[in-house]
């Protein structure tokens, strides 16, 4: 089946940077969202970030006009009837999800593949709230989406052949790269990632060196481009603390257990670059 009309729910920071990707890729797009403020924001977003292309002369403003005109909006899943792909991108809450999922498979033709870029929900339980378990995958983009090169691809237990190859192929006519990973909590990325920046917080509160100290030594030692802490502001500590949560839940294994410090930090509402004040203030 080739994919030529893509919808996307949610018009967050995930969301409108998908819809940007697939606008620029050349595909029409519907983006939809529960609150018309939202889908103003949303497309307020993918606006400014077109103009720093054109600033920056990698796009003309005809062609910002363009890919803009093709990003259509509404309020309501039956705005993507028409879509061959529709990509979830709402809030990370499973009853929510699940209700998308079960009014998205009423909404969407038959035939359309619904993928979601939830970061730690199963995609094979997602799969289960529609008729179309086959027609159902995980797509899990990047942040910021426009930069990042990686979307996973994960495929539930039902997922088909068919619809793999599919969005396999929609992802590279979007210019990024797939990584096809089994349905696991914290697919790839997460699941080596999150690990690491919990470890830096146990090294923190264990006093091994400060914040700035540990951040130096992965940048410095490993050539990462930022440190663990500070990557943890700017994801957010509260995300942090969710991914690994899921992490451990999932596994049951005390490896993936949340640093007391990264817990407690989310109690005083230090949640990173987001609130002014992480492991460093801003
Ligand atoms: P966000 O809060 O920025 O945006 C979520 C949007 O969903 C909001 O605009 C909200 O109004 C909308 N929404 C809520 N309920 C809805 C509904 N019933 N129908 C339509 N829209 C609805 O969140 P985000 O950071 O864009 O995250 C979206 C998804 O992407 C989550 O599943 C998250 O786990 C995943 N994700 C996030 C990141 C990240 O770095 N932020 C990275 C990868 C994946």
């Amino acid at each position: 089946m080739e994919i030529r009309t893509i919808g996307v729910v949610g018009a967050g920071t995930m969301g409108n940077g998908i819809a940007q990707a697939f606008a620029v890729a050349g595909y029409p797009v519907v983006m939809t969202d529960v609150a018309q403020p939202a889908l103003d924001r949303g497309l307020k977003t993918v606006d400014s970030s077109l103009e720093r292309l054109v600033k920056k002369e990698k796009m003309t403003a005809a062609d910002k006009a363009t890919v803009l005109s093709r990003i259509r909006t509404g309020l309501d899943l039956g705005a993507l009837a028409e879509a061959d792909l529709i990509v979830e991108a709402a809030t990370e809450n499973l009853p929510l999800k699940l209700d998308i999922f079960a009014r998205l498979d009423a909404a969407a033709k038959p035939g359309a593949i619904i993928a979601s870029n939830t970061s730690s929900i199963s995609i094979t339980k997602l799969a289960a709230a529609t008729k179309r378990p086959d027609r159902v995958i995980g797509m899990h983009f990047f942040n910021p989406v426009p930069v990042m090169a990686l979307v996973e691809l994960i495929r539930g237990l039902q997922t088909s052949e068919d619809t793999y190859a599919a969005v396999e192929a929609a992802t590279k006519a979007v210019g990024k790269s797939p990584v096809q990973v089994k349905n696991s909590p914290g697919f790839v990325v997460n699941r080596l990632l999150c690990p690491m920046i919990n470890e830096a917080v146990f090294a923190l509160s264990e006093g091994l060196a400060t914040p700035q100290q540990i951040d130096d030594a992965m940048r410095l030692g490993c050539n990462h481009p930022i440190g663990p802490l500070a990557l943890c502001d700017l994801i957010g500590v509260d995300v942090q603390l969710a991914v690994m949560q899921v992490l451990f839940e999932g596994f049951k294994d005390s490896k993936y257990r949340p640093a007391p410090l990264l817990v407690e930090m989310v109690e005083a509402g230090y949640l990173g670059r987001k609130t002014g004040r992480g492991f460093y203030t801003y």
